[in-house]
């Protein structure tokens, strides 16, 4: 597809990936994840610009999806500006970023008539859904239209969502009223 349709995948897949960290109010780290998840959705395309590099080989691999999960991860790993709560979960959606991201362009390209070699140089195979032309205008205005309304909806349900059940908010600090006569409390 052109790149309004691979944004358009990104972001309807994006507004899933995205709605734990928005339940929780993680809106800063939600941002951030959408903003790094868009540009890898164009990535494989910069074989268009490289001449050694043929179009829709190495760079439209999941190969090329999981170096980019890893790169990510090792950056989120190191660096946290996610600012989550722990380091695992930096990773986690660091990966999730890379390699999500990736793979929604795939997604976008394997439905036109020329496919991808998803395993290349594994399989020199091409696979394809052949749904429609990469160029068809019609078709990547579709898929950016609908990526913006599941974006919407998905962060609008996430809002709205409960995201810790009220059973696991802690201990109720009750004053019960007792007075202790042992005189034994320790202060604290
Ligand atoms: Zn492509």
């Amino acid at each position: 597809m052109n790149p309004i349709g691979h944004l358009g995948i990104v972001l309807s897949v994006f507004g899933f990936v995205v709605f734990g960290l928005v339940a929780r109010d993680e809106t800063r780290a939600a941002k951030i994840v959408v903003v790094t998840a868009l540009p890898m959705g164009l990535a494989p395309d910069i074989d268009l610009r490289i001449t050694q590099l043929a179009h829709r080989g190495l760079t439209h691999t999941i190969w090329a999806a999981f170096l980019a999960g890893g790169v990510l991860a090792l950056v989120a790993f190191r660096f946290e500006p996610l600012a989550l709560a722990g380091k695992g979960e930096e990773t986690f959606y660091g990966f999730v970023t890379g390699f999500g991201g990736i793979c929604c362009h795939l997604a976008g390209d394997v439905i036109t008539p020329m496919g991808i070699k998803p395993l290349y140089p594994l399989l020199e195979k091409p696979h394809t859904f052949d749904l429609v032309y990469a160029s068809n205008q019609s078709a990547n205005l579709a898929l950016l239209v609908f990526g913006v309304i599941t974006f919407q909806i998905a962060v609008q349900q996430a809002r709205i969502a409960d995201p810790v059940p009220a059973y696991t908010l802690g201990f109720v600090h009750r004053d019960l009223g007792f007075e202790s006569e042992s005189g034994t409390d320790i202060e604290t």
